[in-house]
Parts: C-alpha cells; sequence; structure tokens
C-alpha cells in the first residue's frame, strides 16, 4: 500500500467548508495542502499553504496542479469527472473518478444501489411533460420531481401532488432530465460515514439522526436513537457499498429509515459530509482527519462517539447566533469565513456536547 507521509502536499478540488476542515485535519498530521478552486476568497484557501483559482475544466491547470502535489482528494461533486480522469492520469486520486460519476447523477446512482441489491424510494427518470405526467401515474403516490444532477440542499426539488398542475411544472422545472421520486413516509432519517482503505479495512461512524428544514440540513443527532438491530443494518449497508465501489477515502450515505424498520438509500457522497461534523468535537478520530488518513495510506484511527452531541448548522442569517452560543461553555462554534450572508448558505456550525453523567 503506497504511504503518503506526513510532510507530503495533499491537493483538495473544492474551496468550500469541507475543504478548510479537511485541510485543517491535514495541517495537524503534519502534511500541507493546496487548493484547486474556481472561487475567488474561498474558506478553505483561508486555511491551505497554496491555492490555484481555475476553471475546473482547464487542463493546464489541472497539468500544473496535479504536478505539485502528492495526492489529491474532493470536498464537492460537482467537478466534471472528465478533469478528474485527467488528473488520475497523473497523480494519485482518491476517491477516483468512477465514485464520483456515479454520485454526479442521481438515475446513475439510484440504478447502481439498486443494482447491488439495496433499496431506494421508488423512482422513474423524466425528459419531458408527457414522461413526467406518465410516471406520476405510474407511482401512484406523492412525489417529488428533483434534477438529475447538480441539485443539493433542496435545490432543484418540486413536490408533486394530485392537485399539482403537471404542465406548469415541468415548464417551472426548467431541467430536461428529472427524477421522479415517490415521497418516502419515514420515521426518520439517518446517515452512515465509512472510511476504506486501499487494502479493504473499512470503519464506520455510527448513524447519526438528521433533521432538515426546507431540504437543508438543520440539526444531527449523533449517535442516532435507534435499535442496535437498525444501526448494524445501516452500518453494513454503508460497508457494502464502500466495497463495491471500491471506494479509497470516505463515503456518506443518506438513508430513510421507515415506519417499519425499512432502510431505504437517499444518496450518497464520497466525501466529508455535512452530518459528520459532529465528528470533530465528539468522536476520538474526527471525518476529516479519517478522510487524510484513508487517502494517504494511513491506518484508520478509532470512529466512536466519546460524547453525545447535537450539531446545529448555522444557515444564512443564523451566523449570528454565534455570540449567543459562545456563552455555552459545552458549545463548540465552527465558522467557515464566508464574507457574504446569503439566505440558504451555511455559515458555520455549533455541535453542543451533552455532558456525560457520571
Ligand atoms: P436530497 O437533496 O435528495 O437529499 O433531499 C433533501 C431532503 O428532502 C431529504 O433529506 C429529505 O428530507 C427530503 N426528501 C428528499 N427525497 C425524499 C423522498 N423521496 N421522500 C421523502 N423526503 C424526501
Amino acid at each position: 500500500m503506497k504511504v503518503i507521509t506526513p510532510g507530503s502536499t495533499i491537493g483538495i478540488i473544492g474551496g468550500g467548508q469541507l475543504g478548510r476542515m479537511s485541510a485543517l485535519a491535514a495541517a495537524n498530521l503534519g502534511y500541507k495542502v493546496h487548493i484547486f478552486t474556481d472561487q475567488k476568497n474561498s474558506p478553505a484557501s483561508h486555511v491551505a499553504l497554496k491555492t490555484t483559482i481555475s476553471d475546473y475544466s482547464d487542463k493546464e491547470a489541472l497539468y500544473t496542479f496535479a504536478k505539485n502535489v502528492d495526492v489529491i482528494t474532493f470536498e464537492f461533486e460537482n467537478i466534471p469527472y472528465k478533469s478528474v480522469q485527467i488528473l488520475e492520469d497523473l497523480s494519485l486520486v482518491r476517491p477516483g473518478w468512477k465514485v464520483l460519476h456515479v454520485s454526479q447523477n442521481r438515475l446513475r446512482e439510484k440504478d447502481y444501489i439498486n443494482s447491488i441489491g439495496i433499496p431506494t424510494a421508488p423512482y422513474k427518470e423524466v425528459r419531458s411533460y408527457e414522461e413526467l405526467e406518465a410516471a406520476f401515474k405510474e407511482l401512484k403516490s406523492d412525489c417529488i420531481l428533483k434534477t438529475a444532477e447538480e441539485g443539493y440542499d433542496g435545490k432543484g426539488q418540486f413536490k408533486v401532488k394530485n392537485e399539482t398542475d403537471l404542465k406548469e411544472l415541468w415548464n417551472e422545472f426548467q431541467g430536461d432530465l428529472g427524477v421522479l421520486e415517490g415521497v418516502v413516509d419515514f420515521d426518520k432519517e439517518v446517515s452512515v460515514i465509512v472510511a476504506r482503505t486501499e487494502d479493504g479495512k473499512t470503519k464506520c461512524y455510527p448513524p447519526v439522526e438528521n433533521v432538515h428544514k426546507n431540504g437543508i440540513l438543520d440539526e444531527t443527532i449523533a449517535p442516532a436513537k435507534i435499535k442496535s438491530s437498525i444501526a448494524k443494518n445501516a452500518e453494513s449497508i454503508a460497508v457494502k457499498m464502500a466495497g463495491e465501489l471500491e471506494l479509497i477515502g470516505i463515503l456518506a450515505i443518506e438513508m430513510f429509515l421507515t415506519n417499519d424498520d425499512e432502510i431505504l438509500i437517499n444518496e450518497i457522497a464520497p466525501r466529508p459530509h455535512n452530518s459528520g461534523h459532529w465528528s470533530i468535537d465528539a468522536s476520538i478520530t474526527n471525518q476529516f482527519e479519517q478522510l487524510i488518513r484513508a487517502v494517504c495510506g494511513l491506518p484508520l484511527g478509532n470512529t466512536d462517539a466519546h460524547s453525545n452531541s447535537i450539531m446545529k448548522n448555522l444557515i444564512g442569517t443564523e451566523v449570528t447566533l454565534w455570540n449567543k452560543y459562545i456563552e455555552d461553555p459545552n458549545a463548540k462554534i465552527h465558522l467557515y469565513g464566508k464574507n457574504e450572508t446569503r439566505e440558504g448558505r451555511k455559515m458555520g456550525h455549533v455541535t453542543t456536547i451533552i455532558p456525560n453523567k457520571s
């Protein structure tokens, strides 16, 4: 197994908060970080040694980046997978382009998940108003129409009910490829993050419960208060997926837990995930350090939670609440250094540790 030793340079594609927290973890282990982003003044660039600002498809910039780093990983999915293929010819890229490609398109993702015997919500591909009408009839329930690509945090999603004017909705949708999904009447939303090394060793974080507001993660309760048999089942799904995808790195799997204890996969992300932010303050090895360990060929760390915790995202103007949370000695505040506060924008998070009773 190739080991990238401390002192080497890790390249991270993407300059957001996930890149920032990955860079901080890398620095703790003695690595240098080089960020590749298309944005100026990005959160990750504030804490990295070097930043390349360029279009993600600029071949020359990709070439120079690859030559200047020892291993490359990514912190978000909306990078052209062809750029990742270019980088793979030049350097070590972990995870590789195949996992990214699966996760970039909701249809491809759901087809893949079902093909390895893991269930999702029922869904249909829709490319026109006529297909939307037929799919809605066939699914026979309330639905959500989602863009196949580039939707996140509930963006590009529309509720579909019996009274919905489908023609109007399709006009508003503005995508050429959509996924119509049956609404799942879930008991809880949970997620599992799994790390996997080149030699196939895996470690899962305990499942956590996620509470969304307007399609955006609002709170994570870690660990989730679910039966241990369900937690085991969720973890074994995560391990199976990481193995099937030959993942080197970390993979987050969002799941719906139904009232009859069935687990349906919503989506996957081959990178650190918002629902793993609690691990910075309440687990033995946080998800960002685990990513660095996995991509550098180091042994994985212990993923146990040492405390129960609740992670609250600070979205938009909620960022101003930092001065309330700072009064709580058990609240750990993380602000991402974003200059502009916008509605729906993740500006920071707070993890409140629930003290152990002794
Ligand atoms: P997504 O971008 O697909 O993760 O969707 C964002 C959030 O919308 C999810 O975390 C759920 O809270 C909700 N949601 C998405 N798809 C479904 C579904 N098929 N059934 C019920 N809720 C859903």
